[in-house]
């Protein structure tokens, strides 16, 4: 597929931002609200990561869009935020990221079983390719829905994919439990999927229910923007995240807000439907 979008395609950004400017910071921090979660120190660590990922990695506009500085420096700011915990390691061996204008059609060609090859073309939002590049949607007015957040989902992608497929298990850093992470993961992708099936909605987007990969993107989404609903409605994912990315955003928003909770809130009994829409509408 990647060679049918070079075709459109504009000249890679190779003139990196070495030294953001001031203004350009606050532009592209104003668009990130949800960055006010994060506790002073991060933010400081999270502009320095994004330096270098700009450092690292190469921005194609495709459809005649012009990457210009604000848009590399908000992917920056929102890919660097998956891995504030980790460092750029956790991106090796690709750096090409694909920016459309906008949502775009994708030509798919499949064989089915009777060996019927079948053509339709696949509206996307974004699309994180395991053995290339992060292909994503921007929206000049912002998100394209409440919550949507398409480029920290095909990041979370990106992160899921550097063990082998985007099956919503990544690796995890040292100290956490792999059997901890199935468990938790698996009993909430399981009760979303019933309540998705009694058409119940939860603060996920439904999305989510599609595989257990599109789970862990549309739950990071999730614990990024939308951290206390998260915390109320899947608690147990949500602890599990904190962990993996190394943040406790809930706290943080809860700061923000100036929302106060007793101790242990998020060990209690979640509401199943508790509010606001989440998540991502985009193709895996
Ligand atoms: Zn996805």
């Amino acid at each position: 597929m990647f060679d049918t979008l070079k075709r459109w395609l504009n000249h890679a950004r190779k003139n990196k931002i070495a030294t953001p400017a001031p203004e350009l910071w606050a532009r592209a921090e104003a668009r990130l609200p949800f960055l006010d979660f994060l506790p002073e120190e991060a933010r400081a660590r999270l502009r320095a990561l994004a330096v270098a990922f700009l450092g690292e990695k190469e921005f194609y506009g495709a459809r005649g869009l012009r990457v210009d500085d604000d848009i590399m420096l908000s992917i920056a700011l929102q890919a660097c935020l998956l891995i504030l915990g980790r460092g750029l390691a956790a991106y090796r061996g690709w750096v090409g990221i694909i920016v459309y204008p906008g949502d775009f059609i994708v030509p798919r060609r499949v064989m089915d079983e009777a060996g019927i090859v079948h053509e339709y073309d696949d509206p996307m939002l974004g699309e994180a390719r395991a053995d290339g590049p992060v292909i994503v949607a921007w929206f000049d007015g912002g998100p394209p829905g409440p919550g949507i957040n398409v480029i920290l989902h095909e990041f979370a992608h990106k992160l899921d994919m550097a063990n082998g497929s985007a099956d919503g298990f990544p690796n995890l850093p040292p100290g956490m439990s792999r059997r901890q992470w199935a468990a938790a993961f698996t009993a909430a992708y399981e009760r979303l999927c019933r309540l998705d099936d009694a058409g119940i909605e939860t603060i996920l987007d439904p999305y989510a229910a599609t595989h257990p990969g599109e789970f862990f993107a549309v739950a990071s989404e999730a614990f990024f923007e939308t951290p206390l609903s998260l915390r109320a409605a899947f608690p147990a994912v949500y602890a599990q995240l904190s962990a993996y990315y190394g943040l406790d955003t809930a706290e943080g928003e809860a700061r923000t807000s100036g929302i106060r909770f007793a101790t242990g809130t998020d060990t209690g009994n979640p509401p199943e439907n508790a509010g606001d829409g989440n998540g991502g509408e985009m193709k895996p």
